[in-house]
């Protein structure tokens, strides 16, 4: 079983691993490795999932699938400029205003990585205007040091090649972390936790744990991996916002260190139409298993966002699904916070859940 410090260094090293989505093999092949120490079998479908399955004692009961996305936001390179300047557009939901002057990391066909930047014009050049409005990412470009299209060209660096966030963390006071990639590398951080518990205490159901590719994309790559193990449930790991900083006030009820966050109800909107309403049967039993081990548990709902599971609940015959996760402040920044204590938590609780679903447990919604 991991404890806190063994949960620290692996959740660093899952922020120190480019990976935007469909770009997801270095996460890929790293989660694996981990993954097969403390699983029955592990595999790599054919759309970049890492499945790894622990055999529950009970044939008969419920098969679970427990996910955390391995990709991260980022961009992708739109235009090479003659100088060598890079344009770009955004992949997964990042805004303009948070973007400028920070350092990035370019991709090349050939898959090495290159430093650089996306430049913020020189104040000394900005009119009053300009110091007061927001740039749009069709005005904005990345700098890597290159004086020609055909030195950026000579690295394999072409249209359509990724940029992320460089990685980068700090550790805050109070056991908190900072950077770039904790969306999800908690959650694969927890899966890992829960295949050390249930690896020494078999569960009754079979439970399949999977590092699932292009969230921040499109949203669906859970949806293979659950056809492919045929899943009767599902849980997705992935943080609630908090709501304990002074913008974010009234608007929910989540805190850091305040225990794992479930989300009761989430709903995108934007054209999407599409969230997920708790599943009662799941949440029910997830309320029970906090109060059983002491874990205090913290509800969420929240317009404006949604995950995996708002596709993944209309596969099969309707496949049940409960979000929670390790909340985390200033979401889809280049620097989010999340509490270790939290990320502890929710595997422990997680792993007690996993362990109480047996045969008798109802899918159905009542
Ligand atoms: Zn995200």
């Amino acid at each position: 079983m991991l404890q806190l410090g063994q949960l620290k260094s692996k959740l660093i090293d899952y922020m120190g691993v480019i990976r935007l989505s469909g770009y997801e093999s270095r996460m890929a092949c790293k989660f694996r490795d981990d993954l097969s120490a403390c699983v029955d079998e592990v595999k790599i479908d054919k759309l970049g999932n890492v499945i790894g399955t622990i055999k529950g004692t009970d044939p008969e009961a419920p098969n679970v699938m427990v996910f955390a996305h391995m990709d991260v936001i980022g961009f992708v390179i739109s235009c090479i400029e003659p100088d060598g300047f890079l344009r770009f557009d955004r992949v997964g939901g990042i805004s303009e205003k948070i973007v400028q002057g920070k350092a990035v990391m370019v991709g090349s066909e050939t898959g090495e990585y290159y430093p650089g930047m996306i430049a913020a014009k020189s104040y000394h050049g900005q009119t009053p205007e300009d110091k007061s409005k927001m740039d749009s990412f069709s005005s904005l470009f990345v700098d890597i040091g290159a004086a020609s299209a055909q030195e950026v060209n000579d690295l394999g660096i072409y249209v359509g090649c990724p940029i992320t966030f460089a990685p980068y963390h700090v550790e805050l006071l109070n056991d908190r972390i900072a950077g770039a990639y904790l969306d999800d590398a908690t959650g694969l951080t927890n899966l890992l936790q829960i295949a050390s518990i249930l690896t020494r205490e078999k569960p009754q159901c079979t439970v399949h744990l999977v590092g699932t590719v292009m969230e921040e994309f499109n949203a669906r790559g859970a949806m293979m991996a659950a056809r492919s193990v045929n899943t009767d449930m599902a849980i997705c790991l992935l943080s609630p916002g908090a709501g304990d900083t002074p913008d974010q006030k009234s608007v929910n009820n989540i805190v850091l260190g305040g225990g794992p966050g479930v989300t009761m109800f989430n709903f995108h909107g934007k054209g999407t139409l599409n969230g997920n309403i708790v599943h009662q049967g799941m949440y029910q039993l997830l309320r029970k298993t906090a109060e059983q081990q002491g874990i205090p548990l913290q509800r969420c709902a929240a317009r404006g966002a949604l995950s995996d599971t708002a596709y993944l609940q209309l596969e099969n015959d309707g496949i049940p699904c409960l979000d929670m996760g390790t909340p985390d402040r200033y979401s889809h920044s280049p620097m989010e916070i999340c509490d270790l204590k939290d990320l502890e938590m929710v595997g422990q609780l997680v792993a007690a859940f996993l362990s109480s679903v047996d045969r008798d447990f109802n899918l159905n919604r009542y």
